[in-house]
């Protein structure tokens, strides 16, 4: 089993682990980033980023890539790992992962989160064969085709004007009755034909053979079965906070919870991007509160 000792511990590479991170190593401290897929996170598969960070890459994974980059350069251990656990020890925190245990003065949690599945008979078992999560990875395979996007937040809208540049028509269905999103993504979408909007609409199921082909949704005039081949839910996110102890203050949804300051209930431990309950949602903000976090860290270790 692996021991290694860093000042600061990162756990996630997402925008705000590698944000984090990087200001760590600039402020003179030893990081460490552990990782449990692949770094860029909820990003990662987001062609052109809107907002765009400033001064970065357009697309997300390009984005992601050059911080990477930037953060070998500046020293930063980067494990391939994931946490499974970690513990107050010594004055400080044993974190546990697949592959050992690793010791860190203080923490900061930027696991981010992981999108909402529907939970209707059909999801798991057209996932790949229709039901999807990333508009612009599979938006080429329904060509001229008609798909259904559930939700009506920014995501959920950004990711329906993607698919309009392949597919012949775009239903969102949102169980709402207007939508959350931001106005400019609300015009950016009633100025396109391909679009069809429910509101007032839930899916009840996803049916189909080998490949999804249609779904049954119910509203206040009852249910209708509507044909289409794809199926994409942008309905919310859930943190990915299970592996932390059961002391770290979460909100009724399990978003981790802080103060101001970014630092959780558990003295040292601090929590950035979007695990945290109150995270503004764009990437600007988690970046904000990454470098805030760990600004606040190096003074607290100096
Ligand atoms: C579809 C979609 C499109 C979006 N488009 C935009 C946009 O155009 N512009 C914009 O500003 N914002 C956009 N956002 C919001 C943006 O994605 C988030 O603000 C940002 O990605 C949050 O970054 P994060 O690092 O906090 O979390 P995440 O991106 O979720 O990264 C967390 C990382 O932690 C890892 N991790 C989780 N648990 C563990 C563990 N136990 N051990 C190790 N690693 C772990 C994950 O694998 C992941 O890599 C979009 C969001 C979605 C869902």
């Amino acid at each position: 089993m692996t021991t290694s000792a860093f000042d600061v511990i990162v756990i996630g590479e997402g925008i705000a682990g590698l944000t984090a991170s990087n200001t760590l190593a600039k402020l003179g401290l030893s990081a460490a980033t552990f990782e449990q897929q692949i770094f860029g996170g909820l990003v990662l598969n987001v062609n052109e980023l809107d907002p765009a960070p400033p001064g970065g890459e357009a697309g997300g994974a390009a984005f992601a890539a050059e911080m990477t980059q930037a953060n070998a350069e500046a020293g930063v251990t980067s494990i391939q790992e994931p946490v499974t656990a970690l513990a107050a020890a010594d004055g400080g925190f044993s974190v546990t992962t697949s592959g050992g245990s690793y010791r860190a003065r203080q923490v900061i949690v930027a696991s981010g989160a992981s999108l909402k599945l529907l939970g209707v008979p059909g999801e798991t078992e057209f996932e790949g064969r229709g039901v999807s999560k990333c508009a612009d990875c599979d938006g080429p395979m329904f060509q001229n085709e008609t798909v259904a996007v559930i939700g009506g937040g920014d995501s959920a809208l950004q990711e329906a004007q993607v698919l309009t540049h392949y597919c012949g028509k775009v239903y969102i269905i949102h169980r709402g009755t207007a939508f959350s999103a931001q106005q400019r993504f609300i015009d950016q979408i009633q100025g396109n034909d391909k679009i069809e909007t429910r509101f007032g609409t839930t899916v009840e199921a996803i049916l189909g053979g080998q490949m999804v082909e249609k779904i049954r949704i119910k509203n206040g005039a009852g249910s209708e079965e509507i044909p289409c081949a794809g199926v994409f839910a942008y309905i919310g996110l859930k943190p990915n906070s299970d592996f932390l102890p059961a002391d770290v203050k979460r909100d009724a949804n399990g978003f981790v919870a802080t103060g101001d300051a970014l630092e959780t209930s558990v003295s040292g431990l601090w929590a950035v991007g979007a695990v945290r309950s109150g995270c503004g949602g764009s990437l600007e903000d988690a970046m904000a509160e990454a470098r805030r976090a760990a600004e606040a860290v190096a003074a607290r270790l100096k």
